[in-house]
């Protein structure tokens, strides 16, 4: 089982889009809970780090960091 990789300020889509129409999230906390925020009308959400883990779909753009650019796209 591969585990889901983020981490504060990356962006990453949900398996639900946000009922504004915006389906891009920004990571703005994290802890044993995890907020993130709506880029589009910046409504902002906390949800337990499991479950966010069930919900999320996948990171679309990660935070500007030095170790995360040899990670490939996919699998
Ligand atoms: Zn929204």
């Amino acid at each position: 089982m591969e585990r889901k990789q983020f981490d504060l300020g990356d962006v990453v889509q949900m398996k639900k889009p946000h009922p504004c129409g915006t389906n891009e999230w920004e990571i703005i906390r994290m802890g044993m809970d995890i907020r993130i925020k709506c880029v589009h009308c910046k409504h902002s959400v906390l949800i337990p780090r499991a479950e966010f883990e069930k919900k999320m779909k996948k990171v679309l753009r990660q935070a500007a960091s030095d170790s995360a650019q040899s990670d490939p796209e996919g699998h």
